[in-house]
């Protein structure tokens, strides 16, 4: 029997795990493949504190991952169900099943693709899914960025900071983003709009140069790229996946995302949700941090007593 039990090894697990076995709880992270999450597949981290400019994401989950192996047990395993009702929770996997009496989901969330040709081929060399971590990288270039949610428009007006120009690909002549956020990008002169389209192929050498992209209405095919053949960026918001199947009708979730109040607690007594797992605006390593810390910090409040 464990106190807590995080499943999920990304920075928001591993941090759990680092705090809660710390405060000599008996901890146990389950990760289904690579702890560290989304971080191990982004090229550098320049935006967490303390991290050094040429620290790349392998390098840093791997530190974050031997910080929390010190203080708590970590299990490769692929969970195939849960129990969370009562006070013993059970978790399930192909490894054996594991009891504890806190369970803390960290489970994450993945980008959606946009499943182009040249997508994963030009990943990390051109494509990118995080304005925040990647959008330095691309200053002086032409920047596209796919997508009409708040994401999309959100991160385009962020990318003009550093691009020669931020170019809108939406499916729609509509967006779904909030009239503010829309606002914000008609008035910005350094957007351009390609709407009614779909990205049909990225294409380049070493890295991506060019776009090839389909007006839905008209069915003509355009190329986008550089005036002089340069590497291009093409950030894309097309929607995030949580991964919380294993926890649907067992928790309250919104579209997929579990709720949590500000204490990272959820509805069901003894188990709380954290990083980009849980219902939340901003989606960054730093912030996945802190939701650990304090869902295991609460943890051991609650498992001295502490009311839920
Ligand atoms: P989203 O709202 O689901 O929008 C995804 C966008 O991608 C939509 O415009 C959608 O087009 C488009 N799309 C989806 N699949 C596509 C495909 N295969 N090809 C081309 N385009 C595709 O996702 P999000 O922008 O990441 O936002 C997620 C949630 O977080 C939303 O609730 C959003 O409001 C919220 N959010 C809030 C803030 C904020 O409050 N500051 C910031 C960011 C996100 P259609 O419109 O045609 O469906």
């Amino acid at each position: 029997m464990y106190d807590i039990i995080i499943i999920g090894g990304g920075p928001a697990g591993l941090t759990a795990g680092l705090y809660a076995g710390r405060s000599k709880l008996k901890t146990l992270i389950i990760e289904k493949a690579v702890a560290g999450g989304q971080i191990s597949g982004t090229a550098f981290v320049e935006n967490y504190p303390g991290s050094i400019p040429e620290a790349t994401g392998m390098g840093l989950a791997e530190r974050v991952l031997e910080q929390a192996e010190e203080f708590c047990e970590i299990k490769y395993a692929n969970v195939k169900a849960v129990e969370l009702e009562g006070k013993v929770k059970k978790v399930v996997t192909d490894e054996g099943e594991f009891e504890a009496k806190v369970i803390i989901i960290s489970t994450g969330a993945s980008h959606r693709k946009l499943g182009a040709p040249g997508e994963e081929e030009f990943a990390n060399k051109g494509v990118s899914y995080c304005a925040t971590c990647d959008g330095p990288f691309f200053t002086g270039l032409d920047i596209f960025v796919v997508g009409g949610g708040d994401s999309a428009l959100e991160e385009a007006n962020y990318l003009t900071k550093f691009g020669k120009s931020v170019t809108i690909i939406h499916r729609r002549d509509e967006f779904r983003a909030s009239g503010v956020v829309v606002d914000k990008i008609k008035s910005n002169p350094k957007i351009k709009l390609v709407l009614d389209s779909v990205v049909k192929e990225i294409k380049g050498n070493k890295e991506a140069e060019a776009l090839l992209v389909e007006n839905v209405k008209t069915g003509e095919i355009k190329e986008l790229k550089s005036d002089d053949n340069s590497p291009i960026g093409v950030f894309i918001f097309v929607g995030y996946i949580p991964q919380t199947d294993i926890f649907e009708g067992k928790i309250e979730m919104n579209h997929g995302y579990i709720l949590t109040d500000e204490d990272m607690k959820t509805n069901v007594e003894g188990v709380f949700a954290i990083g980009d797992t849980r219902d939340k605006k901003v989606r960054q390593m730093v912030t996945a941090a802190g939701d650990g810390c304090t869902a295991a910090v609460l943890a051991n409040r609650y498992l001295e007593g502490a009311k839920w």
